[in-house]
């Protein structure tokens, strides 16, 4: 690839272990890049998108992708052009205040966490990779994690975004008041242009656009318009659209996240179901007592632990639940966290096949966290000959229509006999990652994964749930978009990204399917692992 007119102060490469490694994330596909940029600041992001942007009259394909860890799980730091890393040198903490943190796109969860803490703050969102992804993908995803019951998904943080917009210029955004918002829509530059639009389409579109909100605590799926504009408060923020647009609408320089302070005292009650058909009622029962996690995996999963996790090998393989459920209450006042703990465990009583267990010590809570955090690595790293196929990872409905929901989902899985699976997540809001495993030189297997997407978002949708409560669209989900929102909706992501990508040139594909012959759809499937 020729980067004629480009110079930057950071890395350009085409080498070949940096474009094989930059083909992966944690999805099912694979799409080799042309090149890696490493910015070294946000002046080199400015230059590499103006430049861009210069030649797509002659290089119409030319895109930008940007990519902090690399572990999405729907192919969204993955593209056929230019990947722009961010963890190389824009990987600095730039302040902590006293409830909020200034972060570069390219710092690892696990050292933002370390250097919260240490002022006793945390991010409370973080997602179960917190080990291995970084700040620019859990903002771009709209990333949510085992807290995100009681403390809400990313979106809920980003107070402010630092992005390089498709002019090639960087600008700030934040929450802005009516006055703020009208001196905005009056500048004469890319900026007063992009506010003008968005304002004209979400004010002309405003009571669909609102009803098209999910009935869900979470959601990763398309563009949040109805989050931007709200009226109540006389708030317009367009960061609102930024977190989890996956790189579509502009490329994040910084961020700046809102910071909580963890509650003193931690009670864990754990609960092992022997079957799953009272879960509805259970799941519902519990939150009454307002638990901060509700979390859960398998016995598939819990079988792999016990054969990889060293820490875990001696629980008894025999005699395994079908479903174990880690129940957390915390408080500043320790009696507090432990009577709701006590009444919760009390009222589950009533469910025979329902055995209860309380959690005194610490070791014995992180065994259960363990399992729970690295349910998907696991799988990743021990699958065999197989692979983890996350395409129905992320499906939410709303915790009182649980009930009626698993059957049908548990009906459509088993149709495909023979199609192991594991089932982990967030009990507490209905999210359930279902991560197949699957060898991908079966064409069966290769054919499930388009059927099984097609009827198990049919019913997500029919129940007005979301398609991706927080792993997001990426190359997996965009083509299924028209499953939960109406063309209207589907025609206002369209606009939006025009708006303020006219070029197309940040992540092509991802919320809004590229135009041409290929369908999202074959296009993706062209591009399942082959090896
Ligand atoms: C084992 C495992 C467990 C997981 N558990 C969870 C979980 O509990 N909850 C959850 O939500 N997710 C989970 N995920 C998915 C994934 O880890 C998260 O979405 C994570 O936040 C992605 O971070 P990353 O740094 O790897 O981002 P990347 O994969 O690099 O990027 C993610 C998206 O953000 C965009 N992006 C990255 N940087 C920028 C930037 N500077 N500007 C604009 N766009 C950008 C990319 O283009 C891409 O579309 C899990 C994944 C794995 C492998």
């Amino acid at each position: 690839m020729n980067f004629d007119g480009l110079t930057i102060a950071g890395d350009i490469s085409v080498d070949e272990q940096d474009l094989a490694s930059r083909s992966r994330d944690a999805s099912i596909f694979s799409v080799r890049p042309q090149a890696v940029v490493y910015p070294k600041d946000s002046s080199d992001i400015e230059k590499l998108v103006k430049w861009v942007g210069e030649q797509k009259s002659t290089h119409p394909k030319l895109s930008v992708t940007a990519r902090a860890a690399g572990t999405d799980m729907t192919g969204g730091p993955l593209s056929e052009s230019i990947i722009l890393d961010t963890t190389k040198y824009l990987n600095h903490i730039i302040e902590v205040g006293g409830d909020y943190a200034i972060t570069q796109p390219g710092v690892y969860y696990r050292d933002f966490e370390k250097t919260v803490a240490e002022k006793g703050l945390l991010f409370p969102s973080y997602p179960a990779s917190k080990e291995i992804c970084a700040m620019g993908g859990i903002v771009n995803n709209n990333s949510g994690g085992e807290k995100t019951l009681s403390y809400g998904q990313t979106e809920r943080y980003v107070r402010g975004m630092r992005m390089i917009l498709s002019d090639g210029n960087e600008y700030e955004f934040k929450s802005l008041n009516t006055q703020e918002l009208e001196s905005k829509k009056s500048q004469e530059n890319f900026e007063g242009q992009v506010y003008r639009e968005l304002y004209d389409l979400i004010n002309r579109h405003y009571d669909i656009i609102t009803k098209a909100k999910p009935d869900v605590s979470k959601n990763s799926a398309g563009y949040y318009l109805w989050n931007v504009w709200d009226k109540s408060a006389g708030t317009f923020d367009m960061t609102k659209l930024f977190v989890g647009a996956q790189g579509t609408l502009g490329i994040m320089a910084q961020a700046t996240i809102g910071l909580v302070k963890p509650k003193k005292y931690s009670k864990l009650l754990i609960m092992f179901l022997k079957n799953l058909a009272p879960l509805g009622e259970l799941v519902n029962k519990v939150l009454k007592y307002k638990p901060e996690t509700f979390e859960c995996y398998d016995d598939q999963t819990l079988k792999i632990a016990i054969e990889f996790l060293p820490q875990i090998a001696q629980q008894p393989k025999d005699d395994m639940p079908k479903l174990v459920l880690i129940v957390e209450f915390t408080s500043d006042d320790e009696a507090d966290a432990s009577s709701r703990l006590e009444a919760a465990k009390a009222d589950v009583q009533k469910f025979k096949m329902v055995q209860t267990h309380t959690v005194h010590d610490v070791a014995e809570g992180e065994r259960y966290w363990t399992i729970r955090r690295e349910s998907f690595n696991m799988l990743r790293h021990h699958a065999g000959v197989k692979h983890t196929a996350p395409f129905i990872d992320d499906v939410i409905v709303h915790p009182l229509q649980l009930p009626q929901f698993l059957p049908k989902l548990n009906e459509l899985i088993s149709q495909y006999k023979g199609l192991t699976y594991t089932v982990a997540g967030h009990a507490g809001d209905a999210n359930f990652h279902v991560i197949p495993l699957m060898d991908f030189h079966d064409e069966a297997n290769r054919k499930a994964i388009p059927e099984l997407s097609e009827k198990v978002y049919d019913l997500v949708a029919s129940m007005h749930g979301s398609i991706t409560a927080e792993h997001n669209d990426g190359l997996i989900r965009t083509p299924y978009l028209p499953k939960m929102y109406s063309p209207e909706i589907i025609e206002l992501f369209k606009k939006t990204k025009e708006i303020f990508d006219p070029q197309n040139i940040f992540n092509p594909g991802k919320k809004v399917p590229s135009t041409g012959s290929v369908s999202a759809l074959d296009y993706a499937l062209s591009h399942v692992i082959k090896e």
